[in-house]
């Protein structure tokens, strides 16, 4: 087994007194195992879950050439009379979505055909209704020969989907689209990767939970409803280990039944400078854990590696673990920006990175080369389509208030300074991620 200070000593720039954000994604990437289980599930159920293989389309679909317009469906043929003339074709019957015409159209013929409708046998192109003059009786149709070209309007059997094709990959994230487009090729049913179990607890004797009394000193435990609400967001398994007290006996208990009833553990605060020395023995004792210090900010402090429910390291059943920092905004942003790709991974998901774009900051921010801030930002777009940002007030990591006051992190690189008015930041938009 390779341990983690082993392998963490071979990542580029691997400090863990300073760890750069890139450093540590490297390296807890490298950790995330799939889980392998796989179940079947109905098709709505399968919506935000993690497909287990590649879709393969077992029709066309289409799976008929049909008229992409209403109009009249003919022979491209009927068009060599040249560009000044006008065409002129007998109707000899119709072609709706659902009933198709039969009969055989020769080169002076043409079919009535509404969108949808089969392409009949001998036509290949349509000419759109509003482009026709339709003789009085209704009989026939006139059109100028330049106003449509040989093949047009016309829709291919298979041009959306074809047959035999991937028409989605294992490790896509099922959308409504694809839900659709299941249904679409006749599939009721999935496979998906079995869901990613994530346990998690708060430290802290200054915690409180909901319903009991705020005494002095006191706060609310509220990492527990983010960490639940962004595991959520991610579609997986939770379960709330609640709020674990500052001692050995509860911490290492807490640990070990979380290692053996989840696949990843989550732990926030107690992994501060001051309090992370007896966490740090404890840990050493059933797991194989560094403590670092990230080049990030908020989110300095973070714990990561692997824990296992027996009594010493390998004995029982593992799990992977991250203590994040206990406060507030540090445990989102070391989510987001640590954790959650490596949940995806165990998912079975490809993860993408996160969107970011740019935007004109409306204020100087003050920063420091050598570490990656996560600034709350407020973005708007103005009248000419150009973003702007704002920062926040505070940017105090314990200021909850920020993060629901944002709609964007404002992402400061590892190796940029200060930004000036107007300078332009990358920002990362909150929606679909929060
Ligand atoms: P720690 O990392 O344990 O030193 O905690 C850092 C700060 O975050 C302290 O002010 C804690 O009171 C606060 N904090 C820790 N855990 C929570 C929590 N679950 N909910 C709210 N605040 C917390
Ligand atoms: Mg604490």
């Amino acid at each position: 087994m390779t341990t983690l200070n082993e392998f963490s000593r071979c990542v580029a720039q691997y400090d863990p007194h300073a760890l750069p954000v890139a450093a540590a994604q490297a390296i807890v990437r490298q950790w995330a195992e799939p889980v392998a289980a796989v179940e079947r599930v109905a098709l709505r159920d399968a919506l935000d879950r993690v497909l287990a293989a590649d879709i393969v389309s077992p029709i066309d679909v289409p799976s008929h050439d049909n008229s992409a317009m209403d109009g009249y469906a003919f022979q491209r043929a009927a068009l060599a009379t040249g560009a000044s003339d006008s065409v002129h074709l007998t109707i000899v019957g119709k072609a709706l979505a659902g009933h198709p015409f039969a009969g055989r159209v020769d080169a002076s013929q043409c079919v009535r055909v509404m969108t949808g409708a089969c392409m009949p046998a001998d036509c290949d192109t349509v000419v759109p209704q509003e482009l026709v003059e339709c003789s009085a009786d209704s009989a026939s149709i006139r059109f100028a020969a330049d106003a449509v070209a040989a093949g047009a309007n016309r829709r291919r059997a298979g041009e959306d989907l074809a047959r035999g094709h991937a028409a989605l990959r294992a490790g896509r994230i099922v959308r409504a689209s694809d839900l659709g487009l299941l249904a679409s090729l006749g599939i009721g049913e999935v496979k998906v990767r079995r869901r990613l179990r994530v346990a998690f607890f708060s430290t802290g004797d200054e915690l409180r939970s909901l319903g009991e009394p705020l005494d002095p000193g006191s706060v609310y435990d509220s990492n527990r409803y983010t960490l639940f609400a962004m595991l959520r967001r991610l579609n997986l398994d939770t379960l709330d280990l609640g709020v674990v007290r500052d001692e050995p006996a509860a911490l290492e208990a807490a640990l070990r039944s979380a290692a053996a009833n989840a696949d990843v553990v989550l732990t926030s605060g107690g992994v501060s400078v001051g309090e992370a020395d007896f966490t740090k023995q404890l840990l050493q004792t059933f797991g194989d854990v560094a403590f670092w210090s990230m080049a990030m900010r908020p989110g300095r402090p973070l714990a990561f590696g692997r824990i296992w429910s027996g009594e010493r390291p390998g004995v029982g059943l593992p799990a992977l673990f991250f203590g994040l920092p206990g406060n507030p905004v540090a445990v989102m942003v070391a989510f987001y920006q640590i954790v959650r790709e490596v949940l995806l991974l165990m998912s079975g998901a490809t993860p993408r990175p996160l969107p970011t774009i740019h935007a004109t900051s409306r204020q100087a921010i003050r920063k420091h080369a050598g570490r990656t801030e996560f600034q709350r930002g407020v973005a708007e777009q103005d009248a000419h389509g150009q973003w702007h940002v704002t920062p926040t007030g505070s940017q105090s990591s314990g200021v909850l208030s920020s993060m629901s006051e944002a709609n964007c992190f404002i992402v400061l690189g590892h190796d940029e300074g200060a930004i000036a008015e107007g300078e332009r930041v990358a920002i990362m938009l909150f929606d679909g991620l929060i």
